[in-house]
């Protein structure tokens, strides 16, 4: 039975919308229902989504896992806006994206998500300021406050000393930072990994954890890939995916910290 605070509070939730801190209504970020995604090849047919339903809340912190074939990409694909689902709906921050066209896809792929990949994906003649900037970009902002906001998220991982180093001056964890700046420099609703960690070693995968639980504290949603069980442990949710479908979706007990797991990981000296 509801209590009387639980029912003003829904009262209150119909007539004015929470706000965030940020003023972004507090909608789920993500609402992903009964979603299909075939890819044609012609003569045959790969169902690769069948009937996926998924609910994401703003501050949380999911991981994707499964199998090798079981629908991850494709489905990270969709929800960052890169691909359509074949039928269903997916509705971020309450826009619903299943009917928008491509250049209303990259209009919102800009403003509300960010993106960090395996291989880090950085332009390689460019300083790591510059490839943090790029985004901006598109954003009505004048240059020198791109450029402040670049070198802020630059600070926030950890590379302010660095900013005019290129990729190829940088090692793989740091590469993989400026890559986090760059998805983080338009304020995005949520960060999207797809197996971030996938070309770093086990020390290195923690920093980039300890960073992505920070951000997390700090409010950011964010959906990571792995095939790691230990990385994903790091999340808040597992959601195990299996033929297309979800086969298990969990909040992880006991999560640990990595700024502690780090404490007894051999540094890269030792
Ligand atoms: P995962 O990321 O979990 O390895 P994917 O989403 O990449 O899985 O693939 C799911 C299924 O869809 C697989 O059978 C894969 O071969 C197929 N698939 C993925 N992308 C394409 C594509 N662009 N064209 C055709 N089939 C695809
Ligand atoms: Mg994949």
């Amino acid at each position: 039975m509801a209590t009387q605070a639980q029912t003003e509070l829904n009262a209150n939730a119909v007539m004015k919308p929470e706000l965030t801190t940020n003023g972004i209504p507090d909608v789920p970020v993500i609402q992903v229902q009964d979603v299909h995604k075939f890819y044609d090849l012609g003569e045959t047919k790969v169902h690769a989504l069948r009937g996926v339903d998924m609910t994401i809340q703003p501050g949380e912190f999911v991981a994707i896992m499964g199998s090798s074939g079981s629908g991850k990409s494709t489905f990270m694909n969709m929800l960052g806006c890169l691909d359509k689902p074949t039928s269903g709906q997916y509705i971020l921050e309450g826009t619903n994206v299943s009917s928008l066209d491509k250049k209303q896809l990259a209009a919102i792929r800009n403003r509300k998500l960010g993106f960090v990949f395996q291989g880090f994906n950085l332009l390689s003649r460019t300083t790591a300021l510059e490839n943090v900037e790029l985004p901006t970009l598109y954003a009505q902002m004048g240059k020198e406050q791109r450029q402040a906001r670049a070198k802020e998220v630059l600070e926030l991982v950890g590379l302010g000393e660095r900013m005019d180093h290129f990729p190829s001056q940088l090692s793989g964890g740091q590469q993989q930072r400026v890559a986090i700046a760059r998805a983080l420099v338009n304020k995005p609703a949520i960060l999207l990994a797809d197996e971030p960690t996938g070309n770093l070693d086990s020390r290195t995968s923690v920093e980039i954890m300890q960073i992505f639980q920070d951000l997390n504290d700090s409010g950011l949603t964010i959906v990571l890939v792995t095939h790691e069980p230990d990385i994903a442990q790091f999340a808040k949710r597992t959601v195990v995916f299996r033929d297309g479908k979800i086969r298990h979706d969990d909040p992880v007990k006991n999560r640990p910290r990595a700024a502690e797991v780090l404490k007894s990981l051999p540094t890269v000296d030792d």
